[in-house]
């Protein structure tokens, strides 16, 4: 028998679960119908959401006994819930997947075509189009992906997604990184293996609304440039590199240009200007320069990546004993 864990990571979900888990249920089992060696079980991240979506885990999990669920203690974000997901999830292959139907099960069956024989590790969606998605956002996904490339050794492929069906060798090797500031597109790209990449169209959010305003993907982007890459710190040192030299040939004009020509003091426009460029400039290395060293504060602090408050266990256990009360 193979056992696949399906993990869904969930911020109020409350509306599209009840979609998503019967969306789930029958392409999951029309696939056991065609391999009988298939079992699977459900594992539901609750991220802390405000909503009802932990209410609709009880429901779910009390209908069906392979539906597992971790709870929160509060918004740790869906990094931490694929993190959760991964290290509780008990099978021989590792599904994660949204909520929100963007990734649709459908897929299921062509991705474990894939990775049941060996011949890849992991099979993944690629999105071909953003149909669906504001041009600005569109725009400054592509530029993100392009800098990320350049400046990267680890190659982050443009419309990737976290939808992604893993063997447990995959999964391990991405535990394996225990980061506490993790960006997963970099980290999937990073352990390697062999990946398919099944290309497809957008697909709109079934109910609900994105979590994701376009500020919070900002900061998602510089995040991840600062996971994978130490460009910006060699940016910084050449820009500092280019201003000394600049500084060094106009101290040699002016010392010339003094002796030869005797000028009196002269210039307090330029002198202002330079001050506040250089100074600038020092505020700009100095900041880029303090970001590394807040993610390296944090790294070492050793956090936990997730607090869980409740999971399906503690849940059942709390029905038998109202259950022999009553
Ligand atoms: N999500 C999460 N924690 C968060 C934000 C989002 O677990 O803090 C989940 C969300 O429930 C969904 C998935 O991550 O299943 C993707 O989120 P969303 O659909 O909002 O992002 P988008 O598809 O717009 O990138
Ligand atoms: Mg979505």
């Amino acid at each position: 028998m193979k056992l696949v864990s399906v993990v869904v990571p969930c911020y109020n979900e409350e509306e599209v679960l009840p979609l998503f888990y019967a969306e789930i249920i029958k392409v999951t089992d029309e696939m056991k119908k065609n391999h009988s060696e298939l079992e699977f079980e459900f594992l539901f991240i609750d991220d802390g959401s405000k909503d009802k979506t932990l209410l609709e885990f009880h429901k779910l999990a009390e209908k069906d006994s392979r539906v597992r669920y971790i709870s929160f203690s509060r918004n740790f974000g869906k990094e931490s819930g694929i993190y959760a997901g991964l290290e509780n999830s008990k099978g021989d292959y590792v599904v994660v997947m949204d909520a929100d139907l963007q990734h649709p099960p459908s897929f299921l069956p062509k991705m474990y075509e894939y990775v049941k024989n060996g011949e890849y590790d992991c099979a993944t969606t690629r999105r071909v189009s953003r149909k669906g998605e504001s041009k600005i956002r569109s725009w400054f996904a592509r530029k993100f992906y392009k800098i990320m490339n350049k400046i990267s050794d680890t190659e982050i492929v443009d419309g990737a997604q976290d939808f992604r069906f893993m063997t447990r060798q995959m999964v391990d090797a991405v535990l394996s990184m225990s980061e506490y500031n993790r960006f997963s597109k970099g980290i999937f790209s990073w352990v390697g293996f062999k990946v398919k990449y099944i290309e497809y169209e957008n697909v709109e959010r079934a109910a609900g609304t994105t979590a994701w305003s376009f500020w919070g993907l900002f900061k998602y982007s510089l995040e991840g440039i600062m996971a994978f890459s130490t460009a910006p710190l060699v940016i910084s040192s050449l820009l500092g590199l280019v201003s000394c030299i600049i500084a060094f040939i106009m101290i040699v004009a002016i010392i010339i240009k003094k002796l030869a020509f005797g000028d009196p003091v002269q210039g307090f426009p330029t002198i202002m200007c330079a001050i506040f460029f250089i100074g600038g400039l020092q505020l700009f290395c100095t900041g880029i320069l303090g970001q590394y060293l807040s993610k390296t504060y944090l790294e070492t602090k050793n956090r936990p990546k997730y607090i869980m408050r409740e999971n399906e266990k503690i849940y059942r256990e709390r029905l038998e004993k109202q259950k022999n009360k009553d």
